[in-house]
């Protein structure tokens, strides 16, 4: 009998699913489904523009999509256009694989102000996420704050003071290129709360910071540890060489026109402003038993733009247990409850590198495959696609998006790999056409 399994979502860690399903040889029809009318999530809307190379696993995604057992339903959106209730019902196994799109709250007095945004939003806006290319942050400031010391804070920090040639030659929008190399923007400051030994960004990202044709880092080789002793200890030799590198950066010259500045034992304490963020009030901490732990001392940083990126959370889904202190679903190794799972950052949190959710992928299909021996036969494809159209909803097909995704390699600046489409609305009309 053939299995029916939908997979919300259609980032890496619902592909990651499908192929660790269809490798493991069993009956099933197996369908992504997407909020979105384009495909593959965090490839295409999170990862930094400027690392397209990060953006080439999606060819083996489209290797996946293009098999005979996968179908792709993009443009609907659970809890509007079906709930998981009913998905349940159609289905013999559904897999959370939503990632974590939200924003962690900074949660600091002020943190409501204009001119604060959390990452999930900001990177948004630069990538051409229909759902934050009108965030139009005001860019024109002297000053930025970027809060958090991971691998989205550099890429935030490294596009703001990136040039026009080296934006020009990614896939970001026109409207967030030109705000971009518009804004007066100089000075970037990435506040890490802890040591520079714990900061969570890794080598190669941290790399960049120093190759940049616009912008030096600057670094208060004062400021750094020479002690590594409270990092665990497997940790230790690799921070040691980021804090080296650090080193390496205080001691380039600063003769770019922008700086990136990092600032750690940095905890921001409040936003500074009227209506209006003008400037951070920065505690200066010390680490004790790994967490940042306040000195009482304060000192104002003046900026006109901050951004949030300390990390995101899962949505809450009608019908699945969440887990809101650390905003995922309540799971155990994938498992949510008879016939619903979670992968990926839905499962774990937001943590590792892409190819950690092939390993996700892999575990959730065993125990999907495991489950599913003892019987099924739920309607599946037929039956979404029913409800679909009882409701009017204009799901995407794979063959679509091969339309969709034609159009922007057509439409891209020169030197570009693609123009993206930023709304809903110009994608399904695309399709509407001939
Ligand atoms: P992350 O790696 O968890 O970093 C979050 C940062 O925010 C940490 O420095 C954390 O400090 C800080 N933070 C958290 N809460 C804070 C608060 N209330 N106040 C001040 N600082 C706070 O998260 P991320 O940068 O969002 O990245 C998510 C995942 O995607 C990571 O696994 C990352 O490596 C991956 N990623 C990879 C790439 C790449 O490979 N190029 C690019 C982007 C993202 P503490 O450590 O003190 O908590």
């Amino acid at each position: 009998m053939t299995l029916s399994v939908a997979i919300i979502g259609s980032g890496p860690s619902a592909f990651y699913t499908a192929d660790a399903l269809v490798k493991s040889g069993i009956d099933a029809r197996i369908d992504l489904i997407e909020r979105l009318p384009a495909p593959f999530g965090l490839i295409r809307y999170g990862v930094a523009p400027d690392h397209e190379s990060t953006r080439k696993v999606s060819r083996s995604f489209d290797k996946t999509a293009r098999g005979a057992s996968l179908s792709f339903f993009g443009n609907v959106e659970v809890g509007r256009d079906v709930s998981l209730d009913e998905l349940r019902q159609l289905y013999d196994a559904v897999v959370l694989a939503v990632g974590a799109p939200l924003d962690r709250p900074l949660g600091i007095p002020g943190s409501d102000k204009k001119g604060v945004f959390g990452s999930a939003a900001f990177v948004g806006w630069y990538n051409g996420h229909p759902d934050f290319r009108d965030l139009d942050p005001d860019l024109k400031v002297k000053a930025a704050a970027v809060v958090g010391v991971g691998n989205v804070g550099l890429d935030v920090a490294r596009l703001l003071v990136r040039s026009r040639a080296e934006l020009e030659a990614t896939d970001m929008p026109e409207y967030a290129v030109e705000a971009i190399v518009n804004s007066e923007i100089t000075d970037v400051y990435l506040l890490g709360r802890r040591s520079a030994a714990h900061a969570a960004f890794t080598i190669g990202e941290l790399r960049e910071m120093g190759e940049l044709e616009g912008a030096s880092p600057v670094v208060d080789a004062a400021s750094l540890p020479t002690s590594f002793d409270d990092v665990p200890e497997e940790d230790r030799r690799i921070k040691a060489k980021m804090v080296d590198m650090l080193r390496g950066f205080a001691s380039l010259p600063q003769d770019r026109p922008k700086r990136v500045h990092f600032r750690f034992n940095a905890a921001p304490r409040e936003v500074l402003g009227g209506d209006r963020v003008e400037g951070l009030r920065v505690e200066r901490t010390r680490v004790e038993g790994g967490r940042a732990v306040g000195t009482g001392e304060t000192y104002g940083l003046p900026c006109g733009l901050v951004v949030a990126a300390i990390g995101y959370r899962s949505p809450v889904i009608q019908g699945a247990s969440f887990d809101e202190r650390n905003g995922l679903y309540v799971n155990r190794g994938g498992v949510i409850d008879a016939g619903l799972y979670a992968v990926g950052w839905a499962m774990r949190g937001p943590s590792g590198v892409i190819g950690t959710n092939k390993i996700d992928g892999q575990t959730v299909a065993k125990h999907i495959v495991e489950n599913l021996r003892a019987g099924a036969g739920k309607p599946g494809r037929d039956g979404l696609a029913e409800l679909l159209k009882r409701r009017g909803a204009r799901p995407t097909s794979y063959a679509d998006w091969g339309r969709i995704d034609a159009a922007e390699i057509a439409r891209a600046r020169q030197g570009a790999p693609r123009g993206k489409f930023t709304t809903i609305a110009e994608m399904l009309a695309l399709l509407e056409t001939g």
